[in-house]
């Protein structure tokens, strides 16, 4: 099976899966223990955060780690509007819903929306005239797009803000594990999840730049979050991290991939839209519009030929209903319920892309046959 669809889950890396498990056999005992076991357990965390904290730039006191990226992003909104809860939050229409609908639940109606563009960038033109009006607690934007992979322009929306002295939050979910991570230091907050890069499910980062209290309990994590630390998995996270180190410079053949796949396709169907494709994009993503049938036809079709693709997040994969972004960048009903999502990681090959090509060019015609098969049937 050639696996297309790592904007929702990657596979963890070997490395992963034997870090964790010699963590379990080994490396088990409660972090806030005073014996040695427990010294050890709280050396390895200490450790994870330094290390990733040294590569992003950022201090370590300020990186918590906590159960994925929904779980950081609901906290920042909620801490945002505990400090202020008279303020507005200011997201981009295309965030995840991990901000959308946690900035909906925090700031009850004080909410105002960045439009975006055609291409599925948002627009930061009017940012200082609405900041002005507004006066907002805090403005979010993603990094890059979890649907289309189209990069946004959040190092220039965090200067922005630190020069206008509001706090700025970056989902770097689809970003941090895909493309270097720099100029993430200039955010005020940011958040990451390491399943999306190899790593394990239920484990992520919130980094802030000043101290972000949410789960009370016993005091861990620096009494930012409190609850017995997930070690095996912030040590899967760690692994990953350092597996990727050095990968970002083959992306270079990896995006020429995915545009070749995407040529490919262009040539053999005329009816064909890739989503934000005349913007910048992550190496990896390809959202395209197929021809004729609905994509979770074409979705069954694809993974009887040997291919797991989805129709665009997986927060609307399954319901086939248009997600935020295909309210937001206008697209037609027919354009909607045609969307499929292809997105590689590190171990999907190139032939697996020229294979993802030719199985998408087989489905087309075995759809069509059936139809035409059973148009005659029904005659
Ligand atoms: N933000 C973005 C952009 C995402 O793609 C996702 C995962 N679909 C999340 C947040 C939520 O991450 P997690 O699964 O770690 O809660």
């Amino acid at each position: 099976m050639a696996y297309f669809d790592n904007n929702a889950t990657t596979r963890p890396f070997p490395e992963v899966r034997d870090a964790i498990t010699e963590a379990l056999n080994t490396c088990w005992a409660n972090p806030s223990s005073p014996h040695r076991a427990g010294g050890r357990a709280r050396a390895r965390i200490e450790r994870a955060r330094e290390r990733i904290a040294e590569d992003l730039g950022v201090d370590p006191k300020g990186l918590t780690f906590c159960s994925g990226a929904t779980e950081a992003n609901n906290a920042i909104l909620a801490w945002m509007n505990k400090e202020s809860s008279s303020s507005w939050a200011l997201v981009s229409k295309i965030e995840h819903p991990s901000i959308l609908e946690s900035a909906r639940f925090s700031f009850k109606g004080r909410v105002d929306h960045l439009p975006i563009n055609s291409q599925g960038v948002v627009e930061y033109e009017n940012l200082e005239r609405l900041i002005e009006q507004k006066r907002p607690s805090l403005v979010s934007v993603m990094a890059a797009h979890n649907e289309t992979g189209v990069l946004q322009p959040w190092r220039e929306v965090a200067e922005l803000c630190r020069n206008l002295g509001i706090w700025f939050h970056c989902d770097a979910t689809q970003w941090i594990g895909k493309v270097k991570h720099a100029g993430f230091d200039r955010c005020s907050s940011f958040s990451f999840s390491a399943h999306k890069f190899g790593g394990p499910k239920g484990v992520g980062v919130l980094v802030t730049r000043e101290p972000v209290s949410w789960i009370q309990g016993g005091g861990q994590e620096m009494n930012t979050r409190g609850g017995t630390e997930n070690l095996s998995g912030i040590i899967g996270l760690e692994t990953a991290w350092e597996r990727l180190a050095g990968l970002s410079h083959e992306v270079g053949d990896r995006s020429k991939w995915k545009s070749d796949f995407e040529a490919g396709l262009r040539n053999e169907f005329a009816d064909l839209t890739i989503l934000g494709n005349e913007s910048p994009r992550l190496w990896n993503t390809s959202l395209l519009a197929l021809p004729e049938f609905d994509n979770l036809s074409w979705i069954g079709k694809l993974d009887k030929l040997g291919y797991s693709l989805s129709t665009g997040s997986a927060c609307s994969t399954g319901r086939n209903e248009a997600s935020g972004l295909s309210e937001a960048i206008g697209l037609t009903q027919d354009h909607k319920r045609r969307l499929v999502r292809a997105s590689s990681f590190w171990d999907t090959t190139e032939e697996q892309w020229l294979g993802l090509a030719r199985a998408i060019s087989r489905a087309y015609y075995e759809m069509k046959q059936d139809r035409d098969r059973s148009g005659v049937i029904s005659i």
